[in-house]
């Protein structure tokens, strides 16, 4: 039975929709079901009729995800496809000369910084090299070099399970260092950031320094998820304990741990989600019996239940 029928007319809902070309570690099985919803208003709606026990997943850009093989047995909804404008809300200059800038939960965070360099605006140069959407960046609070999108971040637009529409202050919810409060099931359907003016010139540069320390330290020519694990709170890096343990170069299957940077996993081609989770269980026990300290995955693991 399709549990999706009543929406047929309105929301545009496909059957067994291959994940893989959808992440950036190319890696997983299919969705049973994938929606590409428009706005908030058609979630909303959604949400408030979900058939009971459907599994529900919010895809941004895939690109902290490893999907399982077999996939999703339930319904995928992507914000990217419809829902990614971005915009400046001009009446909304402030007094202190910050401007801000509306973006919907499916936009880039790559359209987003472009976007605010363009309009002289600083303070998202750290987002250009970072890949995946402005709602996974809030769900995630994604950050380097020194910034975190909660830093620019005013208000968000959010969804419960249950349909209600909510915009919560960027002091409700709760982010921290690769982590957001909220309860894992609400969506972010948009957010407001605030930004500064400053010379279009000087962002380019920075954005410019920012992605050449990443192409000399990352392997951007692989598949990977950016960092597996996340930093411990003191001490060393992640890729700092990875290397000590002796795991730079391993692999299973096709899985890697990468030669360049050790906190990035990468496919060599084939690797399976499998591979994949075997190679991130050998690198975790590995460093803890190494160094005593038990590793937390940054990445979200989906459709493992
Ligand atoms: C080459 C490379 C470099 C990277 N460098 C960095 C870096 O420097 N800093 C950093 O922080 N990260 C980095 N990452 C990881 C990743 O890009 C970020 O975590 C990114 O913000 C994830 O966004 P996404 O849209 O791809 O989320 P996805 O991978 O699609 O999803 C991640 C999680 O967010 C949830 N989610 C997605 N959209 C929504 C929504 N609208 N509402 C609610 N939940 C949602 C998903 O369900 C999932 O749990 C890197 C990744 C790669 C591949």
């Amino acid at each position: 039975m399709d549990p999706f029928a009543p929406f047929a007319l309105t929301l545009p809902v496909r059957r067994d929709v291959p994940l893989k070309p959808r992440t950036t570690w190319r890696i997983g099985g299919p969705a049973r079901w994938l929606i590409t919803p428009v706005d908030g208003a058609e979630i909303a709606g959604l949400l408030a009729a979900w058939p009971e026990n459907l599994p529900r997943v919010i895809l941004g850009g895939g690109s902290n995800l490893l999907i399982s093989d077999k996939g999703v047995h339930g319904a995928v909804m992507d914000l990217t496809q419809g829902m990614n404008r971005i915009y400046t809300i001009t009446e909304s200059l402030i007094a202190d000369s910050a401007c801000l800038v509306h973006a919907d939960a499916g936009a880039t965070t790559q359209a987003l910084a472009h976007f605010a360099r363009r309009l002289g605006l600083t303070g998202a140069e750290f987002l250009a090299g970072i890949p995946g959407s402005v709602g996974g960046a809030l769900r995630m609070n994604a950050g380097a070099h020194g910034g975190a999108i909660r830093d620019l971040l005013v208000e968000a637009d959010l969804i419960d399970p249950a349909g209600g529409i909510h915009c919560l202050p960027e002091a409700a919810l709760g982010m921290g260092y690769r982590h957001c409060g909220i309860d894992a099931a609400w969506i972010f359907t948009g957010a407001r950031f605030r930004f500064r003016p400053d010379d279009p010139a000087r962002i380019r540069e920075r954005m410019r320094a920012f992605n050449q320390r990443r192409r000399r330290s990352q392997p951007l020519a692989w598949p990977s998820a950016g960092s597996v694990f996340k930093n411990p709170l003191s001490g060393p890096l992640a890729w700092e304990l990875l290397d000590r343990a002796g795991l730079r170069g391993m692999r299973v299957g096709d899985a890697q741990v990468s030669e360049m940077h050790c906190n990035f996993f990468i496919n060599l081609g084939q690797a399976t989600a499998r591979e994949m989770r075997e190679l991130i269980d050998r690198a975790q026990q590995t460093v803890a019996d190494h160094a005593g300290i038990l590793l937390e995955p940054e990445i979200k693991f989906v459709g493992w239940e």
